[in-house]
């Protein structure tokens, strides 16, 4: 049986892996829109190697570890290099069978280990890291305490792209508010040029008790665009966005609009499908706000 702190958090894409939850929390734990690892319980912490390789045990034994792994919690690439490689190394000599493993990764944890731990971590099996940019507007970046700057995020993407490893990043609409819903968009589009991730998962803001901006929601210091608003933010991230061989998703259930892109090829195609909808000003093309209020954010 396998003790997991509870809750914890996987991307979407992650459905089939299993999850190790080497670390348990998020050691940034402060953008005021997560509330994801607030509770005492998930303060942020290291599991014990001893611990980590016995949930390994446990899980070969009982036949839970096919060909992916996930890494929880928060930003597991937040562990050293060593442990990182020792946990992979494991993990595969335990399941010959693994044919990649993945984490959630920060700004700075990526900027920490530089290009050749990350080559190295490679090789070891890490082949993809999911990371939060949120934002490319570097007045929402500082608002929102997400820990790293527009220019820091591209430094950091480049290092990936250098050490060969995968960069999913997730972006979330109407995270500039509604003071700075375009500026946001844009800024955003602009970043992920700049970073020309694999993956771009568009994710639609939505705050949740616990998080610093539901207080600040409350306060009526904040305000969420409304539903053709962030779908007008989806077009401009869309028209500012160029990757050279990338997939993007708004698929997440917490968007109005899900669309499916593999860029370059498909990007007029979903532009005039954005436009057409927000020309239309018809709500019934747009996914109903029920489906928002079932999820988890990530
Ligand atoms: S959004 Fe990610 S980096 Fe920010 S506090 Fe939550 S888990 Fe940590």
């Amino acid at each position: 049986m396998i003790e997991y702190v509870n809750p914890f958090f996987r991307p979407p894409s992650e459905a089939k892996s299993f999850i190790l939850q080497a670390t348990i929390g998020c050691s940034h734990n402060n953008c005021t829109y997560c509330a994801m690892y607030r509770k005492e319980e998930q303060k942020f912490r290291v599991r014990p190697m001893d611990e980590i390789k016995e949930i390994i045990d446990t899980a070969t034994q009982s036949d839970l570890i096919d060909d992916r792994v996930f890494i929880a919690d928060g930003n597991a690439l937040v562990l050293s290099k060593k442990k990182l490689i020792e946990i992979m190394d494991y993990l595969k000599e335990k399941n010959p069978g693994i044919e990649r493993i993945r984490m959630y990764a920060n700004v700075g944890d990526i900027l920490r280990q530089g290009t050749s731990n990350l080559k190295e971590l490679k090789e070891h099996g890490l082949d993809m890291v999911y990371i939060g940019f949120e934002s490319g507007d570097d007045i929402v970046l500082e608002r929102i305490k997400k820990g790293a700057n527009h220019e820091q995020t591209v430094s950091a993407s480049l290092i990936l792209k250098e050490a060969g490893i995968m960069n999913s990043a997730m972006v979330l609409l109407g995270m500039g508010g509604t003071d700075r819903s375009l500026e946001h968009a844009e800024a955003t589009g602009k970043l992920l040029t700049s970073c020309d991730p694999e993956y771009v998962g568009a994710l639609s803001l939505q705050v949740r008790p616990g998080a610093p901006l539901y207080e600040e929601m409350e306060r009526g210091e904040f305000e969420l665009p409304n539903k053709f608003q962030l779908v007008k933010e989806l077009e401009v991230l869309v028209q500012n966005t160029e990757l050279t061989d990338g997939y993007f998703f708004s698929n997440h259930i917490s968007n109005y609009l899900p669309i499916k892109a593999k860029f370059p090829e498909d990007k007029e195609r979903v532009l005039a499908e954005i436009r057409t909808v927000l020309e239309s000003g018809d709500e019934s093309l747009l996914r109903p706000d029920y489906y928002r209020d079932v999820i988890n954010q990530y």
